[in-house]
């Protein structure tokens, strides 16, 4: 981190964005940990730790052991302190929540996605439920942080915008920040669903405790968010995590992209639906698929109930998402990789395939450290990542 010599107000917010950070993540916590944990002097915490008590950002919370002397007093985040509204948009549906700084939710809103899927029906549904929110939560406004917004990428987070997002085809160039801002009159983050899923298991969820951390999202499609030393890594610009178009097979399927063999053409949900109809032509037995169009929903449900069909499509996508895995690891070696999204959800074996598979890719140097599981959040790990990306901005200070 550089600071500029002699910038005493800047120093005195990275000190105290520092100490609010570890109370967050480590609270009831004492003050002389605080200052171990930050590397500043007690006097410094206790300069800080007053003014942020009279602030009301943090509360004194009992006491703990005693050293030798007096038992020092615990302080821990007040969670009540501030609120944040989380959006987290799809194809099918959408969520919305105001969350207190511990992701409690003290309004929610679950709907379907509008049927002719145009942008301008997505965001007056978003704003009529978010000012609907906002009137049955009673919060003060004034404690409201900001908005964070869950999107099918691609997105351009530092303006917001949506392009031309291959799951909605009525969305074109979107300014969804500009829309929301203007309507709503709250500060708002947009960032694609695959990054916020990272950044809410990282920050309340199976990826508390890794600063490298993948998170592979398994829905429609297929992609990934990856933190880097505890911040979203986003590439030039914006396009990191396009895991989905790793070529797996070069004589593969046809893929969305133009490309043949991706990942995502041979692994997503809509690969297993993909293949499913192909089986189905070819005149394999199913009792669930006899009639009709299979849809993604449709093979959902009939993975819910472990039809053999589905099952064993299922099963040789997780064995190619296995070696896909391999491939991500074998690049990042990241501390941990979360698999998550619908079909993971409903099939967690699909994590345990792929686990074994990437076990017996990676590099032998990695095998014995492969931390690979589900993430802790399930359906709402999009939905408190949008919460995560608008706390980010009050718990760390990024100079550049
Ligand atoms: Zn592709």
């Amino acid at each position: 981190m550089a600071l500029i010599p002699g910038d005493h107000h800047l120093l005195k917010k990275v000190n105290r964005t520092r100490v609010l950070d570890v109370i967050r993540r480590f609270g009831p916590i004492a003050k002389m940990e605080v200052a171990a944990k930050t590397g500043l002097t007690f006097a410094a915490v206790a300069n800080i730790v007053k003014d942020l008590e009279s602030a009301g950002m943090i509360v004194s919370k009992g006491e703990g052991e005693s050293t030798g002397g007096r038992k020092p007093v615990l302080f821990e985040m007040n969670e009540e302190a501030c609120y944040v509204v989380a959006v987290d948009f799809s194809v099918e549906d959408i969520q919305m929540a105001i969350m207190d700084l511990a992701t409690r939710e003290c309004a929610k809103i679950h709907t379907s996605a509008p049927v002719d899927g145009e942008p301008d029906s997505y965001i007056e549904i978003i704003v009529t439920g978010v000012r609907q929110m906002m009137a049955e939560a009673g919060i003060d406004e004034q404690k409201i942080l900001g908005m964070g917004v869950s999107s099918p990428g691609p997105v351009f987070p530092t303006t917001g915008q949506i392009f031309y997002p291959p799951n909605l085809p009525r969305w074109k160039e979107v300014p969804l920040k500009e829309r929301l801002e203007a309507a709503l009159g709250l500060p708002v983050k947009v960032e694609k669903d695959a990054n916020l899923a990272a950044m809410g298991e990282k920050w309340f969820g199976a990826g508390r405790k890794a600063e490298n951390l993948i998170y592979v999202l398994v829905g429609e499609g297929l992609g990934a968010g990856v933190i880097i030393d505890g911040s979203l890594y986003h590439g030039q610009e914006f396009g990191a995590g396009e895991i989905g178009h790793i070529t797996v097979d070069r004589n593969g399927p046809k893929c969305n992209c133009g490309n043949d063999g991706c990942l995502e053409a041979m692994a997503s949900g809509i690969a297993m639906v993909r293949e499913v109809r192909a089986k189905l032509r070819q005149g394999e037995q199913s009792s669930f698929f006899h009639q009709g169009e299979v849809t993604f929903p449709h093979f959902m449900e009939a993975l819910s109930k472990r039809e053999p069909l589905a099952r064993s499509v299922a099963d040789e996508a997780s064995r190619v998402l296995g070696i896909g895995v391999a491939g991500v690891i074998n690049a990042f070696h990241p501390q941990k990789l979360l698999i998550g999204g619908k079909v993971p959800e409903v099939y967690p074996q699909m994590v345990e395939i792929a686990a074994q598979i990437a076990q017996k890719r990676v590099v032998s140097v990695f095998r014995d450290r492969l931390n690979i599981c589900t993430g802790e959040l399930k359906g709402r790990s999009s939905l408190v990542g949008a919460a995560a990306s608008v706390m980010e901005g009050m718990f760390t200070l990024r100079i550049r």
